[in-house]
């Protein structure tokens, strides 16, 4: 077995970007510059290979990468001096269709490159990832890639990080040139110059900065200094003292503000035509944290959840979590994240989050791209692959020494849903087997089956996420799919008191039905976590105990329809204060019935509302068209809550879904095909008075068609 890397010298790390920034091309040259590839394929390249990580056809056509595999390689540094570092690249997807996967990534990495487009700065999809990476104390490093681009203004894009995101942005290199003029790059701490020279960039050459820049490089050193004084207290003496500093300690000081999150620091270059993506592996290795320098918690099951701090010691008890499920030509792949301990070939592991099942670890590789390399063991700070081992996404693993569970993650509501049918019987068994998979991978990906219809329903995040399963579907297991119209996930909700009182009698035969069920039903405040809430006021055995949980039961089995367009009903508390029994005739049963039919009736008096997704929206355009984005978007019944604009315009709106169908053609089309947009959920809403009285009346009409169809 190869020496293992020690722990100071391992980073896991995400590359984020907005679409078409250049992440895949500069993931890429990394994976080229660290010997893991001996050729660079053009990101939809003449050559029809396609670059590595977007490992799955359809990601190569998409062209977006929505897998988050992780891939291993050494950096062995730039220059001699340097020390080898391993260095985990996890791959983060960047649509937010995909939030569960960009959270579930983030909590796996350590830190972060953010790729920005030289000429279009902070783009709305960095500013949600750089949120997310925010909320998960994830250390950024700017990479302002395409310096070679007309209109590539480094300072620029530096000042938006400060504007649109708040950081604090330190400028730590000077470009040599601009645009098709950009010819090296010079480190500012060190006040050298770098070429990079041969066919893809690979020599480098490192000379004094052109004359012309020797006085802009001695005050950029300055000003990384200034900047930096001002986040870390032992550069601020010296700067004070007007003490000299050495390239390690101002590079000290850099690494300390950007792991405390106060500072970023802001590199350039241009991955497309090689220059200072080595320059950007070394920064990797100075400045983001390795797994040591991060604090991760745990749940302890035996104490209550209670927080416990873990530790990077291969010596403590095992933990690791599954971050990542994938199906490769060789069988299924379990992607773990190592948070402490040890784990072998051959050891048994339990899962903590799935009622402690036990599994044995068959074979653990490494995985580089597509290929993969066996290894013996793997230890606190590493990432692996296992094969054969059952799990889903997020769960967690220890040698059972501990009863430990990593912190669950926020699900989001699902927000569109799909009647799904495989095409034909053959398919069936597929068809089966990959929604079984799917739901696996992905908790926001859910599936169910209509009670009425026996139809299989699939519901996610948006139109994209539902379409990218149902192509894979084809792709990947072979089977055709016949898909429903997509369907917006309404809620019916109540909107004021409403007493409940309910008999339910029956008499058939010998014995008969009885039981009588009174209180009321009320919405819940706003800001409830829960969706339904059962309250027992019952006093003096009005109704007997063992009878109270099918009330319970009874009222729930109601919210999961409710009668206005039959959609589950949310935000409300049923409380139950009397009622009666009779000693033979009353069962769970007929409690459960009187329940049921008390809630229905107390329904219409409690003047319910229909609900609808709102999704927050930005759209992203050349200046000239925002008078035809505003005009797309107020038409879609849109509330504009901020509009930015330089040469190009931002709107940020908030939209209903139901009426976000056939956006992207519609925009394209105004735009000349140069808009482009991301969504998101916001919150659910109540569907004007108007549009609800109508889907009132179709849904009335619907079930009268039913009805007359059974007939
Ligand atoms: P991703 O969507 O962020 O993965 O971006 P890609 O790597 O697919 O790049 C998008 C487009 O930008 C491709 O056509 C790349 O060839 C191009 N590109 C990437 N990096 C550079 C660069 O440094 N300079 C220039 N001019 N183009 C680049």
């Amino acid at each position: 077995m190869a020496t293992r890397i020690p722990l100071e010298r391992i980073r896991n790390i995400g590359i984020s970007a907005h679409i078409d920034s250049g992440k895949t091309t500069l993931t890429e040259r990394i994976l080229f510059y660290t010997g893991r590839i001996h050729r660079i394929h053009e990101v939809r390249g003449k050559d029809g290979v396609g670059a590595k990580m977007d490992s799955m056809d359809l990601e190569r056509e998409k062209g977006i990468t929505i897998q988050s595999a992780a891939t291993y390689c050494v950096w062995k540094g730039s220059q001699e001096h340097l020390e080898d570092h391993n260095i985990n690249i996890i791959d983060t997807p960047g649509h937010v269709d995909f939030t569960i996967e960009v959270e579930r990534a983030l909590r796996v990495l350590d830190g972060a490159i953010l790729v920005l487009d030289s000429g279009k700065g902070v783009q709305s999809q960095s500013i949600t990832v750089d949120k997310q990476m925010k909320r998960y104390h994830v250390p950024r490093i700017a990479f302002v890639n395409k310096m070679d681009n007309p209109g590539a203004n480094y300072e620029r894009v530096a000042a938006m990080l400060k504007e649109k995101l708040g950081h604090h942005p330190v400028m730590l290199q000077v470009p040599i040139g601009a645009e098709d003029r950009f010819e090296g790059i010079i480190d500012a701490i060190t006040g050298r110059a770098y070429y990079f020279d041969g066919d893809n960039g690979e020599k480098i050459r490192i000379t004094d900065p052109p004359a012309e820049l020797a006085a802009r490089t001695k005050e950029a050193r300055q000003e990384i200094i200034q900047q930096v004084a001002d986040v870390d207290d032992t550069l601020a003496e010296k700067f004070l003292n007007e003490e000299p500093v050495s390239d390690e300690e101002l590079r000290a000081a850099v690494r300390r503000g950007t792991l405390s999150l106060k500072m970023t620091p802001v590199m350039c270059g241009t991955a497309f035509r090689n220059k200072g993506v080595q320059l950007l592996l070394d920064a990797v290795t100075f400045y983001l944290p390795n797994p040591t320098e991060v604090t991760n918690q745990a749940h302890d099951q035996d104490n209550q959840e209670a927080l416990v701090t873990l530790d990077s010691d291969f010596n403590k008890p095992f933990i690791g979590l599954a971050f990542k499920l994938q199906q490769d030509k060789y069988g299924q792949l379990t992607y773990f994240r190592v948070y402490q301990g040890t784990i072998r070939n051959g050891d048994t592991i339990i899962n903590t989050s799935n009622q402690q099942r036990k599994v044995r670890v068959p074979r653990m590789f490494r995985m580089h791209s597509e290929e993969r390399e066996e290894i013996e063991l793997a230890q606190a700070g590493d990432i692996v692959a296992l094969y054969g081992v059952e799990a889903s996404s997020g769960e967690t693993f220890t040698d059972g020494k501990v009863n430990y569970t990593l912190t669950s993650m926020h699900v989001p509501a699902a927000v569109i849903s799909l009647a799904v049918a495989p095409k034909d019987r053959a398919g069936e068994a597929n068809f089966s087997k990959a929604l079984n998979r799917f739901t696996k991978e992905d908790p926001t990906f859910r599936v169910h089956q209509d009670e009425e219809s026996g139809q299989t329903i699939v519901s996610g995040m948006g139109e994209l996420h539902l379409d990218i399963y149902m192509e894979r579907m084809r792709r990947e297991y072979n089977c055709d799919v016949v898909a429903g119209k997509p369907q917006v996930a309404y809620r019916e909700t109540i909107s004021q008191r409403s007493d409940i009182a309910y008999t339910h009698k029956k008499q058939t035969g010998g014995s008969g039905q009885f039981a009588r069920v009174c209180g009321h039903m009320e919405p819940l405040p706003a800001d409830a976590v829960e969706t339904y809430e059962f309250v027992d006021e019952i006093v003096g055995g009005a109704i007997p105990r063992e009878f109270i949980p099918a009330c319970d039961k009874g009222f729930k089995e109601a919210t999961k329809k409710g009668s206005m367009i039959g959609f589950p009903i949310v935000g409300v508390r049923c409380v139950i204060n009397d009622g009666q029994f009779h000693a033979v005739d009353s069962s769970e049963q007929a409690f459960r019935t009187a329940a049921l039919m008390g809630f229905r009736e107390a329904y219409s008096g409690s003047k319910p509302i229909v609900l609808e997704p709102v999704m927050k929206v930005e759209v992203e355009a050349p200046r000239e068209f925002q008078g035809a984005i505003v005009g797309q978007v107020n038409q879609r019944r849109g509330v504009i809550l901020d509009t930015v604009s330089d040469e190009n315009v931002t709107v940020v709106a908030e939209v209903p879904l139901n009426t976000m169908f056939g956006y992207s053609t519609d925009l394209r089309s105004a735009t000349q095909g140069k808009g482009n947009f991301t969504m998101e959920f916001a919150r659910y809403s109540p569907v004007p008075k108007q549009e609800q009285d109508e889907m009132v009346k179709k849904h009335k009409e619907k079930l009268a068609a039913e009805a007359a169809a059974r007939k």
